[in-house]
């Protein structure tokens, strides 16, 4: 009596997605990497830096945005940068989630 190992499925790389913490296929996520020019969307997946992965959903961006990513990244997000990933952020597809009022956040603290 033999026995053979299952054959394992294909090992797919997963990743969290900083908002809502599920893990997920590469595909399905944005890297954003924290280089020395700032933060940035990291559409290769490969530039050096400290990385955060973002579903492509809104909502997840939205949470990213309001303190996950800069947690993430352990730095703040400067305007200029957070302005760029808002822009990313606005060409998502809602994805489904109701969100009638996205109340678009007016920086405030200066
Ligand atoms: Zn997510």
């Amino acid at each position: 009596m033999s026995h053979k190992k299952t054959a394992q499925p294909k090992h797919i790389p997963r990743r969290m997605c900083i908002g809502c913490r599920e893990a997920l296929a590469k595909r399905s996520l944005v890297r954003v990497v924290r280089g020395p020019d700032g933060i940035r969307i990291d559409p290769s997946g490969k530039a050096s830096g400290r990385g955060a992965y973002i579903h492509d959903r809104r909502a997840c961006w939205e949470k990213a945005l309001s303190g996950a990513l800069a947690q993430a990244l352990k730095s703040e997000i400067s305007k200029a940068d957070r302005d760029a990933l808002e822009n990313h952020m606005g060409r998502l597809d809602p994805g489904g989630e109701q969100n009638p009022d996205p109340a678009p956040s007016a920086g405030g603290t200066a």
